[in-house]
């Protein structure tokens, strides 16, 4: 059945079009009947009709029941089958791997979080991560070749066209994305971790309805997803976004990009922790020394000290998002954007980062802007990129 659906899609055949459009105007729409069908696609009846008893036979299209009208016809009502295909999405961090998988209407059918990685730039990284995906696909209780597309996400400067890694496993000639495909033996696409997640945030999260959306990915390093018009923003080469190492400060630290003074040596996940050791080291006081030495201080110790409400880690956070709000007041000068949302790992700060986010917002940015837009914190959190791989996954192959 997918090789059938696929193979007619790749052919490009009339028919395949139409079944194509079928199945994308069901993802994205509720269940409908053939007129509505018929009136989107500007077919006959007798035509649509015929396509759909094919679907129905091929298993991609049920009867969801009859559309209740004032009398007269009760016409059928058709929706996808939402186990005739299935979607694969991949979030790689530098050191962890999270998996998932969703059905045609994107509903989570399993999700592998926090799988250990160390992601190295080799070939032999590459396999492993593929191992890593064949062993979750290997452990579902699926029809493996019901699996339609695989994808992705990386951070750092990604080609989702061209299927080309540039900050990551970039072996030269060959695109990664082929060399995904050739090892899973499943079409597989690739695409920039801060997009994905305003990708699953617009679909699955906080976005409702409004069609111009920045997403703050605040994590080790920094970057931003752009949604204009309801359309991901992408940029000529895919490598919109990179706020993170634009100039901001002279502060003579070498970003891992190479260049001095970056946003991101300031502004993200690394900068607190450098700050927060930088600090102990100078003879200040942590509710973590009483539980480790300096050298053993990892992040997540310093999220869990802001949980219990630990002085040091609560200012430099503050800090942090009082620098993060001035830059988001020029992003809001320049977009006007509807809402603009905190994600990434530092959003795990909560309440302690979005308030001087939002207070430097207002001191830094034009008042009639900043009014407009609402600045919001991630909902779906750490599943952010996964879910969104799943989703983008689905509309590599079936767009909106
Ligand atoms: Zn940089």
């Amino acid at each position: 059945m997918k090789e059938r659906l696929l193979e007619e899609i790749q052919k490009g055949s009339k028919g395949a079009v139409m079944k194509k459009h079928i199945i994308t105007y069901l993802i994205y729409n509720e269940n409908s009947t053939i007129t509505d069908l018929a009136k989107d696609m500007d077919l006959s009846i007798p035509t649509v009709t015929k396509i759909i008893d094919e679907m129905h036979e091929q298993g991609y299209i049920d009867e969801y029941g009859k559309l209740e009208t004032n009398g007269g016809r009760h016409p059928i009502l058709y929706g996808l089958n939402t186990d005739s295909g299935y979607f694969v999405g991949v979030d790689v961090t530098w050191n962890s791997i999270n998996i998932g998988i969703i059905n045609f209407k994107g509903e989570v059918l399993k999700l592998q979080m926090g799988i250990p990685f160390e992601r190295r730039d080799t070939l032999e990284c590459i396999d492993e991560l593929c191992n890593h995906i064949e062993h979750f696909i290997a452990g579902l209780t699926i029809d493996e070749k019901k699996i339609l597309h695989i994808n992705v996400t990386l951070c750092g400067r990604v080609n989702p066209e061209l299927g080309y890694s540039h900050s990551f496993f970039n072996f030269g000639e060959r695109p990664l994305a082929e060399i995904l495909t050739e090892r899973l033996k499943i079409e597989t696409s690739i695409d920039n971790d801060s997009r994905t997640m305003l990708y699953g945030e617009n679909i699955k999260g906080v976005v409702k309805g409004v069609k111009n959306v920045l997403f703050i990915n605040i994590g080790w390093g920094l970057g931003m997803g752009i949604m204009i018009d309801g359309k991901l923003y992408k940029g000529k080469s895919g490598f919109s976004g990179e706020i993170g190492h634009t100039y901001g400060y002279d502060n003579q630290i070498i970003c891992h990009c190479g260049k001095k003074g970056c946003v991101e040596t300031e502004v993200s996940c690394s900068a607190l922790y450098r700050k927060f050791i930088e600090h102990l080291q100078a003879g200040e006081t942590s509710i973590i020394l009483s539980e480790k030495d300096i050298e053993e201080i990892t992040l997540d110790d310093i999220f869990s000290a802001i949980n219990r409400e630990d002085l040091l880690a609560i200012e430099l956070v503050e800090q942090i998002g009082q620098q993060l709000g001035f830059h988001i007041g020029s992003l809001i000068n320049t977009f006007n954007p509807d809402m603009v949302i905190i994600g990434g790992e530092m959003s795990r700060a909560g309440d302690f980062l979005l308030q001087p986010v939002i207070s430097a917002i207002r001191k830094y940015t034009l008042s009639l802007m900043s009014r407009d837009s609402e600045i919001v914190l991630s909902k779906l959190k750490d599943q952010a990129c996964v879910i969104g791989s799943c989703l983008l996954s689905r509309s590599k192959l079936f767009e909106a």
